[in-house]
């Protein structure tokens, strides 16, 4: 679904690929994440002279996730610009020995002439996802003594706890 004849990009020049990939695909296998819809992705694939395979353009997807103060549903937008390059083992700068990760190199495999774009476009989007997301960067959260959402309804508790960063600063000063 996402591979690409070798031989034909080399003799053919670049491709342009724009696909939707759906949530159920196998290429986001395990990825625990719920889709908003499907994963966009638009690419253009081109050989080098030097016989790397480029391939750059954007991922787009959307998730299902919860503001992580006051937890209502929130639709995550993840873009991610793409810069991918493929290489075979031999031509790596430090030869053989050298770890492709490092460079941000990949392992050109000519078996089949085919280039699997789907493991790479994976780990590009888990690196994309954020840890959290918030509802607006202003949300107040959820009350931390009765629980109301805080952009919503305000209430009467107080806080009496100070945070206990501050008691060592105190203590500092104290001395
Ligand atoms: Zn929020
Ligand atoms: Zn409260």
């Amino acid at each position: 679904m996402l591979r690409v004849n070798l031989m034909d990009l080399d003799r053919e020049g670049p491709v342009r690929m724009e696909r939707d990939i759906a949530p159920d695909s196998p290429v986001w296998e395990d990825i625990e994440r719920e889709f908003a819809g499907p994963v966009q992705l638009d690419l253009t694939i081109s050989a080098t002279a030097t016989g790397q395979v480029l391939v750059q353009g954007t991922l787009d997807a959307r998730l299902h996730r919860r503001c992580r103060r006051c937890l209502v549903d929130v639709v995550d937008e993840v873009h991610q610009e793409l810069n991918l390059v493929w290489a075979l083992r031999d031509d790596f700068p430090g030869g053989e020995d050298d770890e492709p990760e490092a460079e941000g190199v990949r392992t050109l495999d000519l078996t089949n002439n085919e280039l699997d774009l789907g493991p790479a476009l994976r780990e590009e989007l888990i690196l994309a996802i954020q840890p959290y997301v918030v509802c607006t960067e202003t949300c107040k959260g959820l009350c931390p003594v009765c629980g109301v959402n805080r952009n919503e309804e305000t209430c009467d508790c107080t806080l009496e706890e100070p945070d206990p960063r501050w008691d060592v600063l105190r203590a500092l000063k104290e001395d």
